[in-house]
């Protein structure tokens, strides 16, 4: 027997479903799962029974197969792990999408070797999700000291002593990377080698001159800040988002190239602090590829609160005289200099390949020097995989670890594992946060749906009423047929908590009824997800409290 995941369309109710299994029945299915919500049947058929059977037999009960994969065999191939080689897997990096391969493969019973050339953890716990997460709460904590929306509540902020909140902030990065990733090389045996890894040919790299040989590789080494091409930045002193997170005294101008998550993250982090902040950017728009309601949502708070933005900015050069970066921009034809004490560059991040000499093990990259992988993260070199920022695909530490994963099933467990990346949340950690999931309206407009939208601004939620913080935004794309959730778009304060049940409510194919249909506690801020499901067809601001 092989086993099979079919995507169909078409399915709208449990008839459907029993649809599908009658037909899969027919031609020898069993064990079959079948869901109208998530579109696809899951189930096994014996030997010698082709896909092309399974798509002529949906076809003719009238529904659509979209792809059908085989995901596994009777039984998992494990690689046979013969102790001919030095590693049965050795991992290049140590981050995220490393650990989580390591583990798993030594579950399987392998041998792993991990390559490390700079800090064991990689970036999130080092120099991205950790240190910027707790002081992004320390300058929250200031700005509401300084200003909070509360009558008869007398609270103020003195000078910010940034040295004593780096030193806490290092004490925490130190006790996690023990925790989460030194700690697990003992505890799980993994052979951890230090120095820079390259290839020497598809079955050996080298490291400080020795060579390691192995079954299967992975390549995880993730990616660092890429900086752009404007005249004169190279003589510049300018941040990264690694050497901003070190800065000891609080800048009083910080301006900033770049207004991606990342920018806007460490932006308003300095502002909260007492930095007078200004994010530059070419674009016309902010967030250009967010859902218009989530971008004008976002600017609008975030010049409230004092932020400045500089938007369809060309970069004419940049220099410093003394201390100052002097900024020189033409923005709608006008010259424009802005001058700073710290200048940011926070333009995206470019795959760690540089120094692997890729090409002696036959892996290709794409044109930003990216790991090209296919649906099971193998690259074009069979016996090498790649998860993680590597690849560019979504830069955050769950993508990495979920792939890194992946990788441990397919080339260890000899799953036949295909990487599923439909439906993955994203915040941006500012406050009121930024939180999507699913596909923006443009999206499912041009993915051919008919789409009904609910956007209901955050005054319309009892939560948002009683902090007194009420400048948001709650968006759901839905499909006009069906009403399946196919997107969930949100501006508000713990919009990544929420953000999670919407992801279970795309995931899982549930529509805007089964959102209106399941109590959400009132005064939190997940009933605006109830709340914005109820407003595709009534006002919510007429109903009374919990929208009962
Ligand atoms: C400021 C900032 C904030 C972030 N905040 C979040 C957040 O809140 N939530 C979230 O999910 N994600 C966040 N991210 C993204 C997240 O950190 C990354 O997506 C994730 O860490 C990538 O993991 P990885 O395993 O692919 O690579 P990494 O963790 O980058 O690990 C790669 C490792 O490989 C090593 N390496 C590279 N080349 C070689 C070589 N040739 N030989 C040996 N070793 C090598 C590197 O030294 C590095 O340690 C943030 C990133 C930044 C920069």
């Amino acid at each position: 027997m092989r086993k099979y995941r079919v995507k169909i369309n078409g399915m709208t109710c449990t008839g459907c479903e029993q649809h599908i299994d009658a037909v899969l029945t027919s031609i020898g299915g069993k064990n079959i799962e079948t869901s109208f919500r998530r579109g696809e049947s899951v189930f096994e058929l014996p030997n010698g029974i082709n896909a092309e059977k399974v798509r002529q037999a949906i076809k003719q009960a009238n529904y659509q197969t979209v792809e059908v994969d085989e995901i596994s065999s009777q039984k998992p191939k494990n690689i046979e792990l013969d102790n001919k080689n030095d590693y049965d897997l050795l991992i290049i990096g140590s981050g995220g999408a490393a650990f989580s391969a390591a583990i798993k493969s030594i579950e399987y019973g392998a041998k792993v070797g991990m390559i490390e050339r700079e800090i064991v953890g990689g970036t999130c716990v080092n120099i991205g999700c950790v240190p910027s997460k707790t002081l992004l709460r320390a300058g929250e904590i200031n700005h509401f000291a300084r200003e909070n929306p509360f009558t008869g509540l007398q609270t103020s902020a003195g000078e910010v002593d940034l040295a004593s909140l780096v030193n806490q902030k290092d004490e925490l990065v130190s006790e996690l990377r023990n925790q989460k990733y030194i700690d697990l090389i003992d505890e799980y045996g993994i052979d951890l080698i230090e120095g820079e890894a390259k290839f020497v040919d598809e079955n050996t790299v080298k490291v400080n001159g020795e060579k390691f040989s192995a079954k299967r590789f992975l390549i995880a080494t993730g990616a660092s800040p890429s900086i752009p091409t404007i005249t004169g930045l190279e003589e510049v002193d300018y941040l990264t988002s690694t050497t901003l997170l070190e800065l000891k005294k609080v800048p009083k101008r910080l301006t900033i190239i770049g207004s991606g998550y990342i920018a806007l993250e460490l932006g308003q982090l300095l502002h909260h602090l007492g930095s007078e902040v200004t994010l530059i950017q070419r674009s016309d728009r902010l967030l250009k590829e967010y859902d218009p309601e989530i971008s004008e949502t976002v600017e609008k708070v975030l010049t409230e609160q004092g932020i400045d933005f500089v938007k369809g900015a060309t970069y004419e050069r940049i220099e410093q005289v003394g201390e100052v970066k002097m900024i020189h921009v033409t923005v709608d034809g006008k010259k424009k200099v802005l001058e700073s004490e710290q200048l940011l560059v926070a333009t995206g991040r470019n795959p760690n390949t540089d120094s692997l000499t890729l090409s002696a093990a036959g892996v290709k990259v794409g044109k930003r020097n990216e790991i090209l992988i296919n649906d099971y993260a193998r690259t074009s070199n069979e016996k090498i995989y790649a998860a993680g920022d590597v690849t560019l695909g979504p830069q955050f530490v769950y993508v990495a670890a979920y792939e890194g994963g992946v990788v441990a099933d397919n080339a260890i467990g000899g799953l036949n594992k295909k990487l599923d990346l439909s439906v993955v949340p994203a915040v941006t950690f500012i406050n009121p946060s930024i939180a999507t999931v699913g596909l923006t309206e443009d999206q499912a407009n041009e993915q051919g749906y008919e789409v009904k939208t609910s956007v209901l601004s955050l005054d319309a939620i009892s939560r948002a009423l009683v902090n007194r913080e009420t400048t948001g935004v709650f968006k759901i794309v839905a499909d006009a047929k069906t009403l399946k959730v196919l997107g969930v778009h949100i501006v508000s304060e713990n919009a990544g908590d929420v953000i999670y049940a919407a992801t279970l409510t795309v995931k899982f194919g549930l529509t805007v009824n089964d959102l209106i249909d399941s109590l959400a506690p009132y005064l939190t801020m997940a009933e605006g997800l109830r709340l914005t499901a109820l407003t595709f067809d009534k006002d919510v601001s007429k109903l009374s409290c919990c929208a009962g």
